[in-house]
Formats: structure tokens, C-alpha cells, sequence
């Protein structure tokens, strides 16, 4: 541990660290001990009495300043740091064993998050098994500059026949670190990334290079079952739809009907694909590459209305500072979805912002009822899928609040 480099505490600064907290800001730092090149480096973390905290990453380019990844939690026993590569391998069949508990994978659904970050204590890693393919997104530098030894890990625990790797867009930006698929093994399959996922006993082709995240938006898994259920016989909206998850559970559990609007073309036609490939006949989905807001302003001029609607759009607040504007975005898209809602129907309606709180979702659907003269009644509250475990320590794993409604007049 001798040749890590030292990042020590300010004062009063070390209490979330010691409960397991993994992210360290810069301004929790006092000074820096060591060569730390530009792409960072190991660490150990120390409080201001140079106690070890425990061990880490330290990114000096980075937004988040120190991911820890082990823990020491009480000065009272010895610590024992261990190398990354183990550490890493160790984790990761940790979670698949924690996977296996919750029952995943199971007849109906091969595929699912394996590795959660922050929830499964491997912050900056989220590893996703579609079909034969692992997908792994490297969110930190740390995960970036160990790729191999996360490669070999992912490898050994899951034995999947494709791994793809990649940053994303905000990682990159959070992180200083390059965007784009930076690892795919083996090469000779390095153009292909069709995958065949099965989820509730829906099949879907996603392609893991032109889809959107990883490839398929596992979170909502359990929530489109329920809601599935509460549609045979109804038509449904699928708003913000990706490539039809809720519209294929409705469908293919007796909905009459699903309307899907997505504004990216490939999704919406992946959905129509995906229609076909599940046995529903063309005339039960329509299917709209568009603007939701857009649509939606149309639909509701048109006087048209819907038993059963499900609104999921895209993280609406980037950051904390914009709460304020996501708020009012999903509270004119609410009262537009509601608009739409016809009497006795049901909305599912979705935020995946985690600085939005479901305290302030419901108080804005609140607003968006009343802008209308209707009351919301709140049937349920659901989250993402247990295979997205948050920790308590870093509650902002939490993100992903889908609420149950119906309204009445006055
Ligand atoms: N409900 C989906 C996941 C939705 S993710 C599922 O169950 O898998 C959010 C989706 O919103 C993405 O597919 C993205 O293409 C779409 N999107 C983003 N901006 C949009 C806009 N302005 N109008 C319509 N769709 C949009």
C-alpha cells in the first residue's frame, strides 16, 4: 500500500466514508500526498488523523474526486487492502450470487442488470447480461483504466459468449474520460450486436451498438408485468416507448390495442419488429416516430383519449441546479398525458431523475391535476427492479419512481 498515493481528509469530513459512503468531492479534500499522473491513480483515504478510511481511485479530473470501493468502517479492526483485480472479481460474483437469490435468471426472463455500481459496492460499474452478450459501461476512470482486469472478471463470473464495453456520453463528461464502445470481445464478432433478450416471456432483438444505455432499459421490468396486467381488453398508450417494452407486455398478456411514440426512428421500429417477432398482428400497434409533447398537443386537440397510458420519458433533471425546470416540463407533460386519460382509465407515470423525489413528483402531479379541475388518485409507487439495488449510504441510486393514477372531475 506503500507507493498508493494519499488522499487526506479535511477535518469533520470523514463520517459518511466510515458509514460506506463511495464518493468523495474535492472540496471534502485537504491536500493530495504522491504523483498522481493525469489519468489518476490508486489511493488510500485518510481523515484528518491519518486514519485509513479505506481505498480508492483518486481522478483528479474527475467530478467525483475519490470512488473508494473497499471500506474500513471502524478503526477497531485491521485493514486489510486488497488488490483491485481481486476486490473487483469478488464483487462482481457477489452480485450475480445476489441476482440468483432474487431469481434472475428465470425461465421467462434471461436478461438483466448483474452489477448495479454504487447498489452492488463496485461504484462506476454497471454490467448488464442481454441474451449471450455481456454489456459492461465503464461510468468511472478507475473502471476505464482497469478495463482488462474488468473484462477478465465479467468473463469468469458470468462466462458470457460477447462482452462490449463503453462510456457514455455524461460518464465522459463527469469523468474526463473518452466516449464510445472501447472493448468488445472477441474481436471477430466486433460488428455484431444483435442480441435476443427475453423478459416477462417478451422477445426482443436490441442492438447493443445503435440502442440507447446498454441496449434495454431492465429497471422497468416489474413494473411493466403489473401494468400489463391491468390492460387485457384495453387500448394502450406507450409514451416515450424505446423499443415497446410496455406495449409488448400489454399486448402479448390480451390489450387490444398499443399506440407507441418514441422520437428516435430505429426505436420505433425495432418496436414494430418486435411486434412481429412476438406473434402480434401489425394491426394492434401503431406506431409514431415523434416528438411526445408534439404528439401529445395533436392527440388532444383531435379530442382522442386513451383507457390506459404509460409516460416514461427521459431523465428530465440533469443536475440539482435544474429541479426547478424538469419540474415544470413534467408537470405541462402531465397535465397532457392526463388530458389524454380517458374517464376510469388508468396513467403510469414515470421519472427517472434522481434529484427529482417522489415527494416532489407527487406534489407536481398534484399541480398537474388541478391545471385540468381534476383530483389524482394514487393507486401505487413503484421503483426500479431489485436488480437495481441502491445503497443506503448513496440513496441517489434511487432514481426511478412510476406512479399508479387515475383522476376524477372536480
Ligand atoms: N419506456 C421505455 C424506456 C424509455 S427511455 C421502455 O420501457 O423501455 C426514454 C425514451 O424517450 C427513449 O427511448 C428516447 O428515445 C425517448 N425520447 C427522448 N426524447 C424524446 C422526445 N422528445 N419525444 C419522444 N421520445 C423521446
Amino acid at each position: 500500500m506503500s507507493e498508493r498515493v494519499r488522499v487526506i481528509l479535511r477535518r469533520g469530513k470523514s463520517k459518511p466514508f466510515w458509514l460506506g459512503h463511495p464518493w468523495v468531492f474535492s472540496g471534502a479534500i485537504d491536500r493530495v500526498e504522491g504523483v498522481v499522473p493525469e489519468t489518476g491513480a490508486p489511493c488510500v483515504v485518510e481523515d484528518e488523523r491519518q486514519n485509513v478510511l479505506g481505498t480508492g481511485f483518486y481522478n483528479p479530473m474527475g467530478k467525483i474526486a475519490v470512488r473508494l470501493l473497499q471500506h474500513r468502517r471502524t478503526t477497531d479492526l485491521p485493514f486489510d487492502p486488497q488488490p483491485f483485480d481481486r476486490l473487483v472479481e469478488q464483487r462482481v460474483r457477489e452480485a450475480a450470487v445476489r441476482r440468483q437469490a432474487l431469481g434472475l435468471p428465470h425461465g421467462r426472463t434471461d436478461s438483466y442488470r448483474v452489477v448495479n455500481a454504487e447498489g452492488d459496492h463496485l461504484s462506476g460499474l454497471v454490467v448488464d447480461k442481454l441474451g449471450d452478450a455481456a454489456v459492461v459501461h465503464l461510468n468511472s476512470r478507475a473502471m476505464y483504466e482497469a478495463r482488462a482486469v474488468v473484462a477478465d472478471a465479467v468473463r469468469r463470473v458470468l462466462g458470457p459468449e460477447r462482452i462490449i464495453m463503453a462510456v457514455g456520453d455524461e460518464a465522459s463528461r463527469l469523468e474526463a474520460i473518452p466516449t464510445g464502445v472501447h472493448y468488445v470481445w472477441p474481436e471477430e464478432r466486433k460488428e455484431d450486436g444483435a442480441v435476443q433478450v427475453l423478459e416477462n416471456g417478451v422477445r426482443y432483438r436490441v442492438d447493443v451498438f445503435g440502442g440507447q444505455k446498454t441496449g434495454f432499459y431492465f429497471d422497468q421490468r416489474d413494473n411493466r408485468r403489473r401494468f400489463a396486467e391491468l390492460c387485457e381488453g384495453r387500448r394502450l398508450l406507450d409514451l416515450y416507448s424505446y423499443v415497446g417494452g410496455f406495449s409488448l407486455n400489454a399486448l402479448v398478456a390480451g390489450a387490444e390495442h398499443a399506440t407507441v411514440v418514441d422520437s428516435s426512428g430505429p426505436a420505433i421500429a425495432a418496436a414494430s419488429a418486435n411486434a412481429q417477432l412476438n406473434g402480434v398482428p401489425a394491426e394492434r400497434l401503431s406506431a409514431h416516430a415523434e416528438d411526445a409533447m408534439v404528439w401529445l398537443k395533436e392527440a388532444n386537440a383531435r379530442g382522442l383519449a386513451w383507457d390506459r397510458i404509460v409516460c416514461d420519458p427521459p431523465k428530465l433533471a440533469r443536475g440539482r441546479g435544474h429541479i426547478d425546470e424538469a419540474i415544470k416540463k413534467y408537470a405541462r407533460l402531465n397535465t397532457l398525458a392526463m388530458s389524454v386519460l380517458a374517464p376510469g382509465g388508468l396513467l403510469l407515470t414515470c421519472t427517472c431523475s434522481q434529484h427529482v423525489s417522489e415527494e416532489a413528483f407527487l406534489r407536481m402531479l398534484t399541480d398537474a391535476g388541478h391545471r385540468l379541475r381534476r383530483t389524482v388518485h394514487v393507486h401505487a409507487v413503484w421503483g426500479q427492479a431489485p436488480d437495481h439495488p441502491f445503497s443506503v449510504v448513496a440513496p441517489e441510486g434511487r432514481y426511478l419512481t412510476a406512479v399508479l393514477i387515475s383522476t376524477s372531475e372536480g
